[in-house]
């Protein structure tokens, strides 16, 4: 159960301060620990052990040999301060350990100590500290309270990135035996059903053969949901989300549509239900080549041609960063079409050269801002320009409704705050986190919203869609603010003569 609190005031967001300082304030904030059940089909060992402090700094020196950028992020801090009041967490708990060089420091603090001749020499006098019981609970509280969205390397001006750190610290952490239940628990359900939702596939067709009656209900028109089609064109991975929860699933009917209405033949899959890849909230590769291989598997199964993504904003950023070194090379698909490709640049491409029509009547009434997803804003891109993740988006946005209002320049495009729930935070015991990692976005919706009766916020990320439906109550706005660029699509999109 999560512990009781309170939901921040929303304030001015052109008046934002350096909150005051609450020291320790969110000190006893921690998801639930994996146990051995969790752990071990992972791989990982099911509790710590006895020799568990040589284990992890053994861990640390694998990860700084291997990744250059995280040594460099070890050596290059100058304390400038920059990145102080950059981090969501931190201007919503006021705690200086949710100061994104603090939460480096702890572990860099360690690094020195084990990697440096001054730690070892005179740990006292440079900040260094023993790898202790006390120092891995305080690296579990505050890894799992950054959604590794990289705010702070966009303000740092030598582009520390503290989201690479906290995934070392979580992979150290699961190597060692002390993973987190919520991220292990649902990497476990994609190893052996297929999805963070663990839904089989009986369960799955169901549901897509429901949505088809209801989308020939509401429109007369018969679109299919297809599933494992042999020899289809694309296989669209979306996150398992989009099969069933809200407001998801009215983005899931929204691709099936623009698939419909352009004529081409497309399929979801049975093995690679899941677009979503927690590999990356743990920081663990290999688990994240596991996960990204049964899209490879499904692909050349199906014989596709093209692969497309669905909305899902870490999911993207894994697969526009990761796919081709984690699971290529894809020589086996049309080279004619980037893989893989975003259901966004794909629409766009329709639009643009007329070959699906969109009816902004459809959306009337509604007055639109977008919140750019972390993971697509810094962690990947769309299009092949620079900037195209920003762009595409509104493009999309702007065919599908009659008036997009762009949020405080502060925090959108490049500046955007997490929604308060990546990372691998979106779990119920740490929803008083969630909760105030939300403040500064809230603040900016709220601006808006009393500014130009802004009344839906549009994202295109799956966490996003979770994070936001369930945090905008508790701040005074309706749970149906909240919805997929698809969602706005699938309502303008016009249907039945394209055949
Ligand atoms: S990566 Fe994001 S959540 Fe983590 S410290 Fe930086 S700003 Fe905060
Ligand atoms: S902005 Fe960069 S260099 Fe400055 S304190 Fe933060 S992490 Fe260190």
């Amino acid at each position: 159960m999560a512990a009781p609190f309170d939901t921040p005031v929303l304030g001015d967001v052109d008046e934002r301060r350096i909150p005051a300082l609450k020291v320790g304030a969110m000190a006893e904030s921690k998801p639930y620990v994996a146990t051995a059940a969790h752990q071990e089909p992972l791989g990982f060992p099911g509790v710590l052990e006895d020799g568990w402090e040589k284990k992890a700094i053994g861990r640390m020196g694998e990860l700084l040999g291997k990744y250059r950028s995280l040594q460099v992020f070890m050596d290059i801090c100058v304390k400038c301060g920059a990145c102080t009041d950059k981090c969501q967490y931190f201007l919503g708990t006021g705690d200086p350990k949710n100061m994104p060089v603090a939460r480096a420091d702890l572990f860099r603090s360690v690094y020195r100590r084990y990697f440096t001749t001054a730690g070892k020499l005179t740990p006292g006098l440079v900040g260094a500290r023993d790898m202790t019981k006390e120092v891995l609970d305080e690296w579990f509280n505050y890894f799992h309270q950054c959604s590794q969205c990289r705010r702070c390397s966009v303000f740092c001006p030598s582009g520390i990135d503290t989201a690479e750190i906290s995934m070392a610290a979580r992979d150290i952490m699961d190597t060692i035996g002390q993973g987190q239940k919520y991220c292990n628990e649902i990497i476990g359900k994609v190893h052996k059903v297929g999805n963070n939702l663990g839904l089989p596939a009986p369960a799955l067709l169901n549901t897509l053969e429901g949505l088809e009656e209801d989308i020939l209900d509401e429109t007369g028109v018969p679109v299919k949901l297809p599933i494992d089609v042999h020899g289809a064109e694309v296989l669209l991975v979306t996150p398992s989300a989009d099969f069933f929860a809200e407001p998801h699933v009215l983005g899931l009917i929204g691709y099936a549509k623009v698939f419909h209405a352009a004529g081409v033949s497309w399929t979801l899959s049975t093995l690679a239900s899941e677009a979503g890849n927690f590999g990356m909230f743990i920081g663990n590769y290999e688990q994240m080549r596991k996960i990204s291989m049964r899209i490879r598997d499904a692909a050349l199964a199906l014989g596709v041609k093209r692969i497309i993504f669905g909305e899902c904003g870490h999911a993207w950023r894994v697969a526009y960063s990761f796919l081709n070194t984690l699971a290529g090379p894809w020589d086996f698909l049309d080279p004619r079409y980037p893989v893989p490709q975003h259901i966004l640049e794909f629409t766009n491409d329709l639009i643009t050269r007329k070959g699906i029509k969109l009816d902004k009547s459809g959306n009337d009434g509604m007055v639109l801002t977008v919140h750019d997803s972390c993971n697509v804003a810094r962690g990947a891109r769309m299009g092949d320009r620079p900037g195209g993740q920003f762009t595409i988006p509104r493009d999309v946005i702007r065919a599908s409704v009659p008036k997009l209002i762009d949020m405080h320049p502060d925090t959108i495009c490049e500046k955007t705050f997490c929604c308060g729930g990546g990372g691998g935070v979106l779990t119920d015991e740490l929803l008083d986190l969630r909760l105030k990692g939300a403040l500064p976005r809230m603040e900016a919706i709220k601006e808006v919203a009393d500014r130009d009766q802004v009344n839906f916020v549009a994202m295109i990320c799956a966490i996003c869609k979770a994070q936001f439906t369930k945090v905008l109550p508790y701040y005074g706005f309706k749970m149906s603010m909240a919805g997929g660029v698809h969602q706005l699509v699938s309502t303008a999109i016009v249907l039945g003569n394209e055949q």
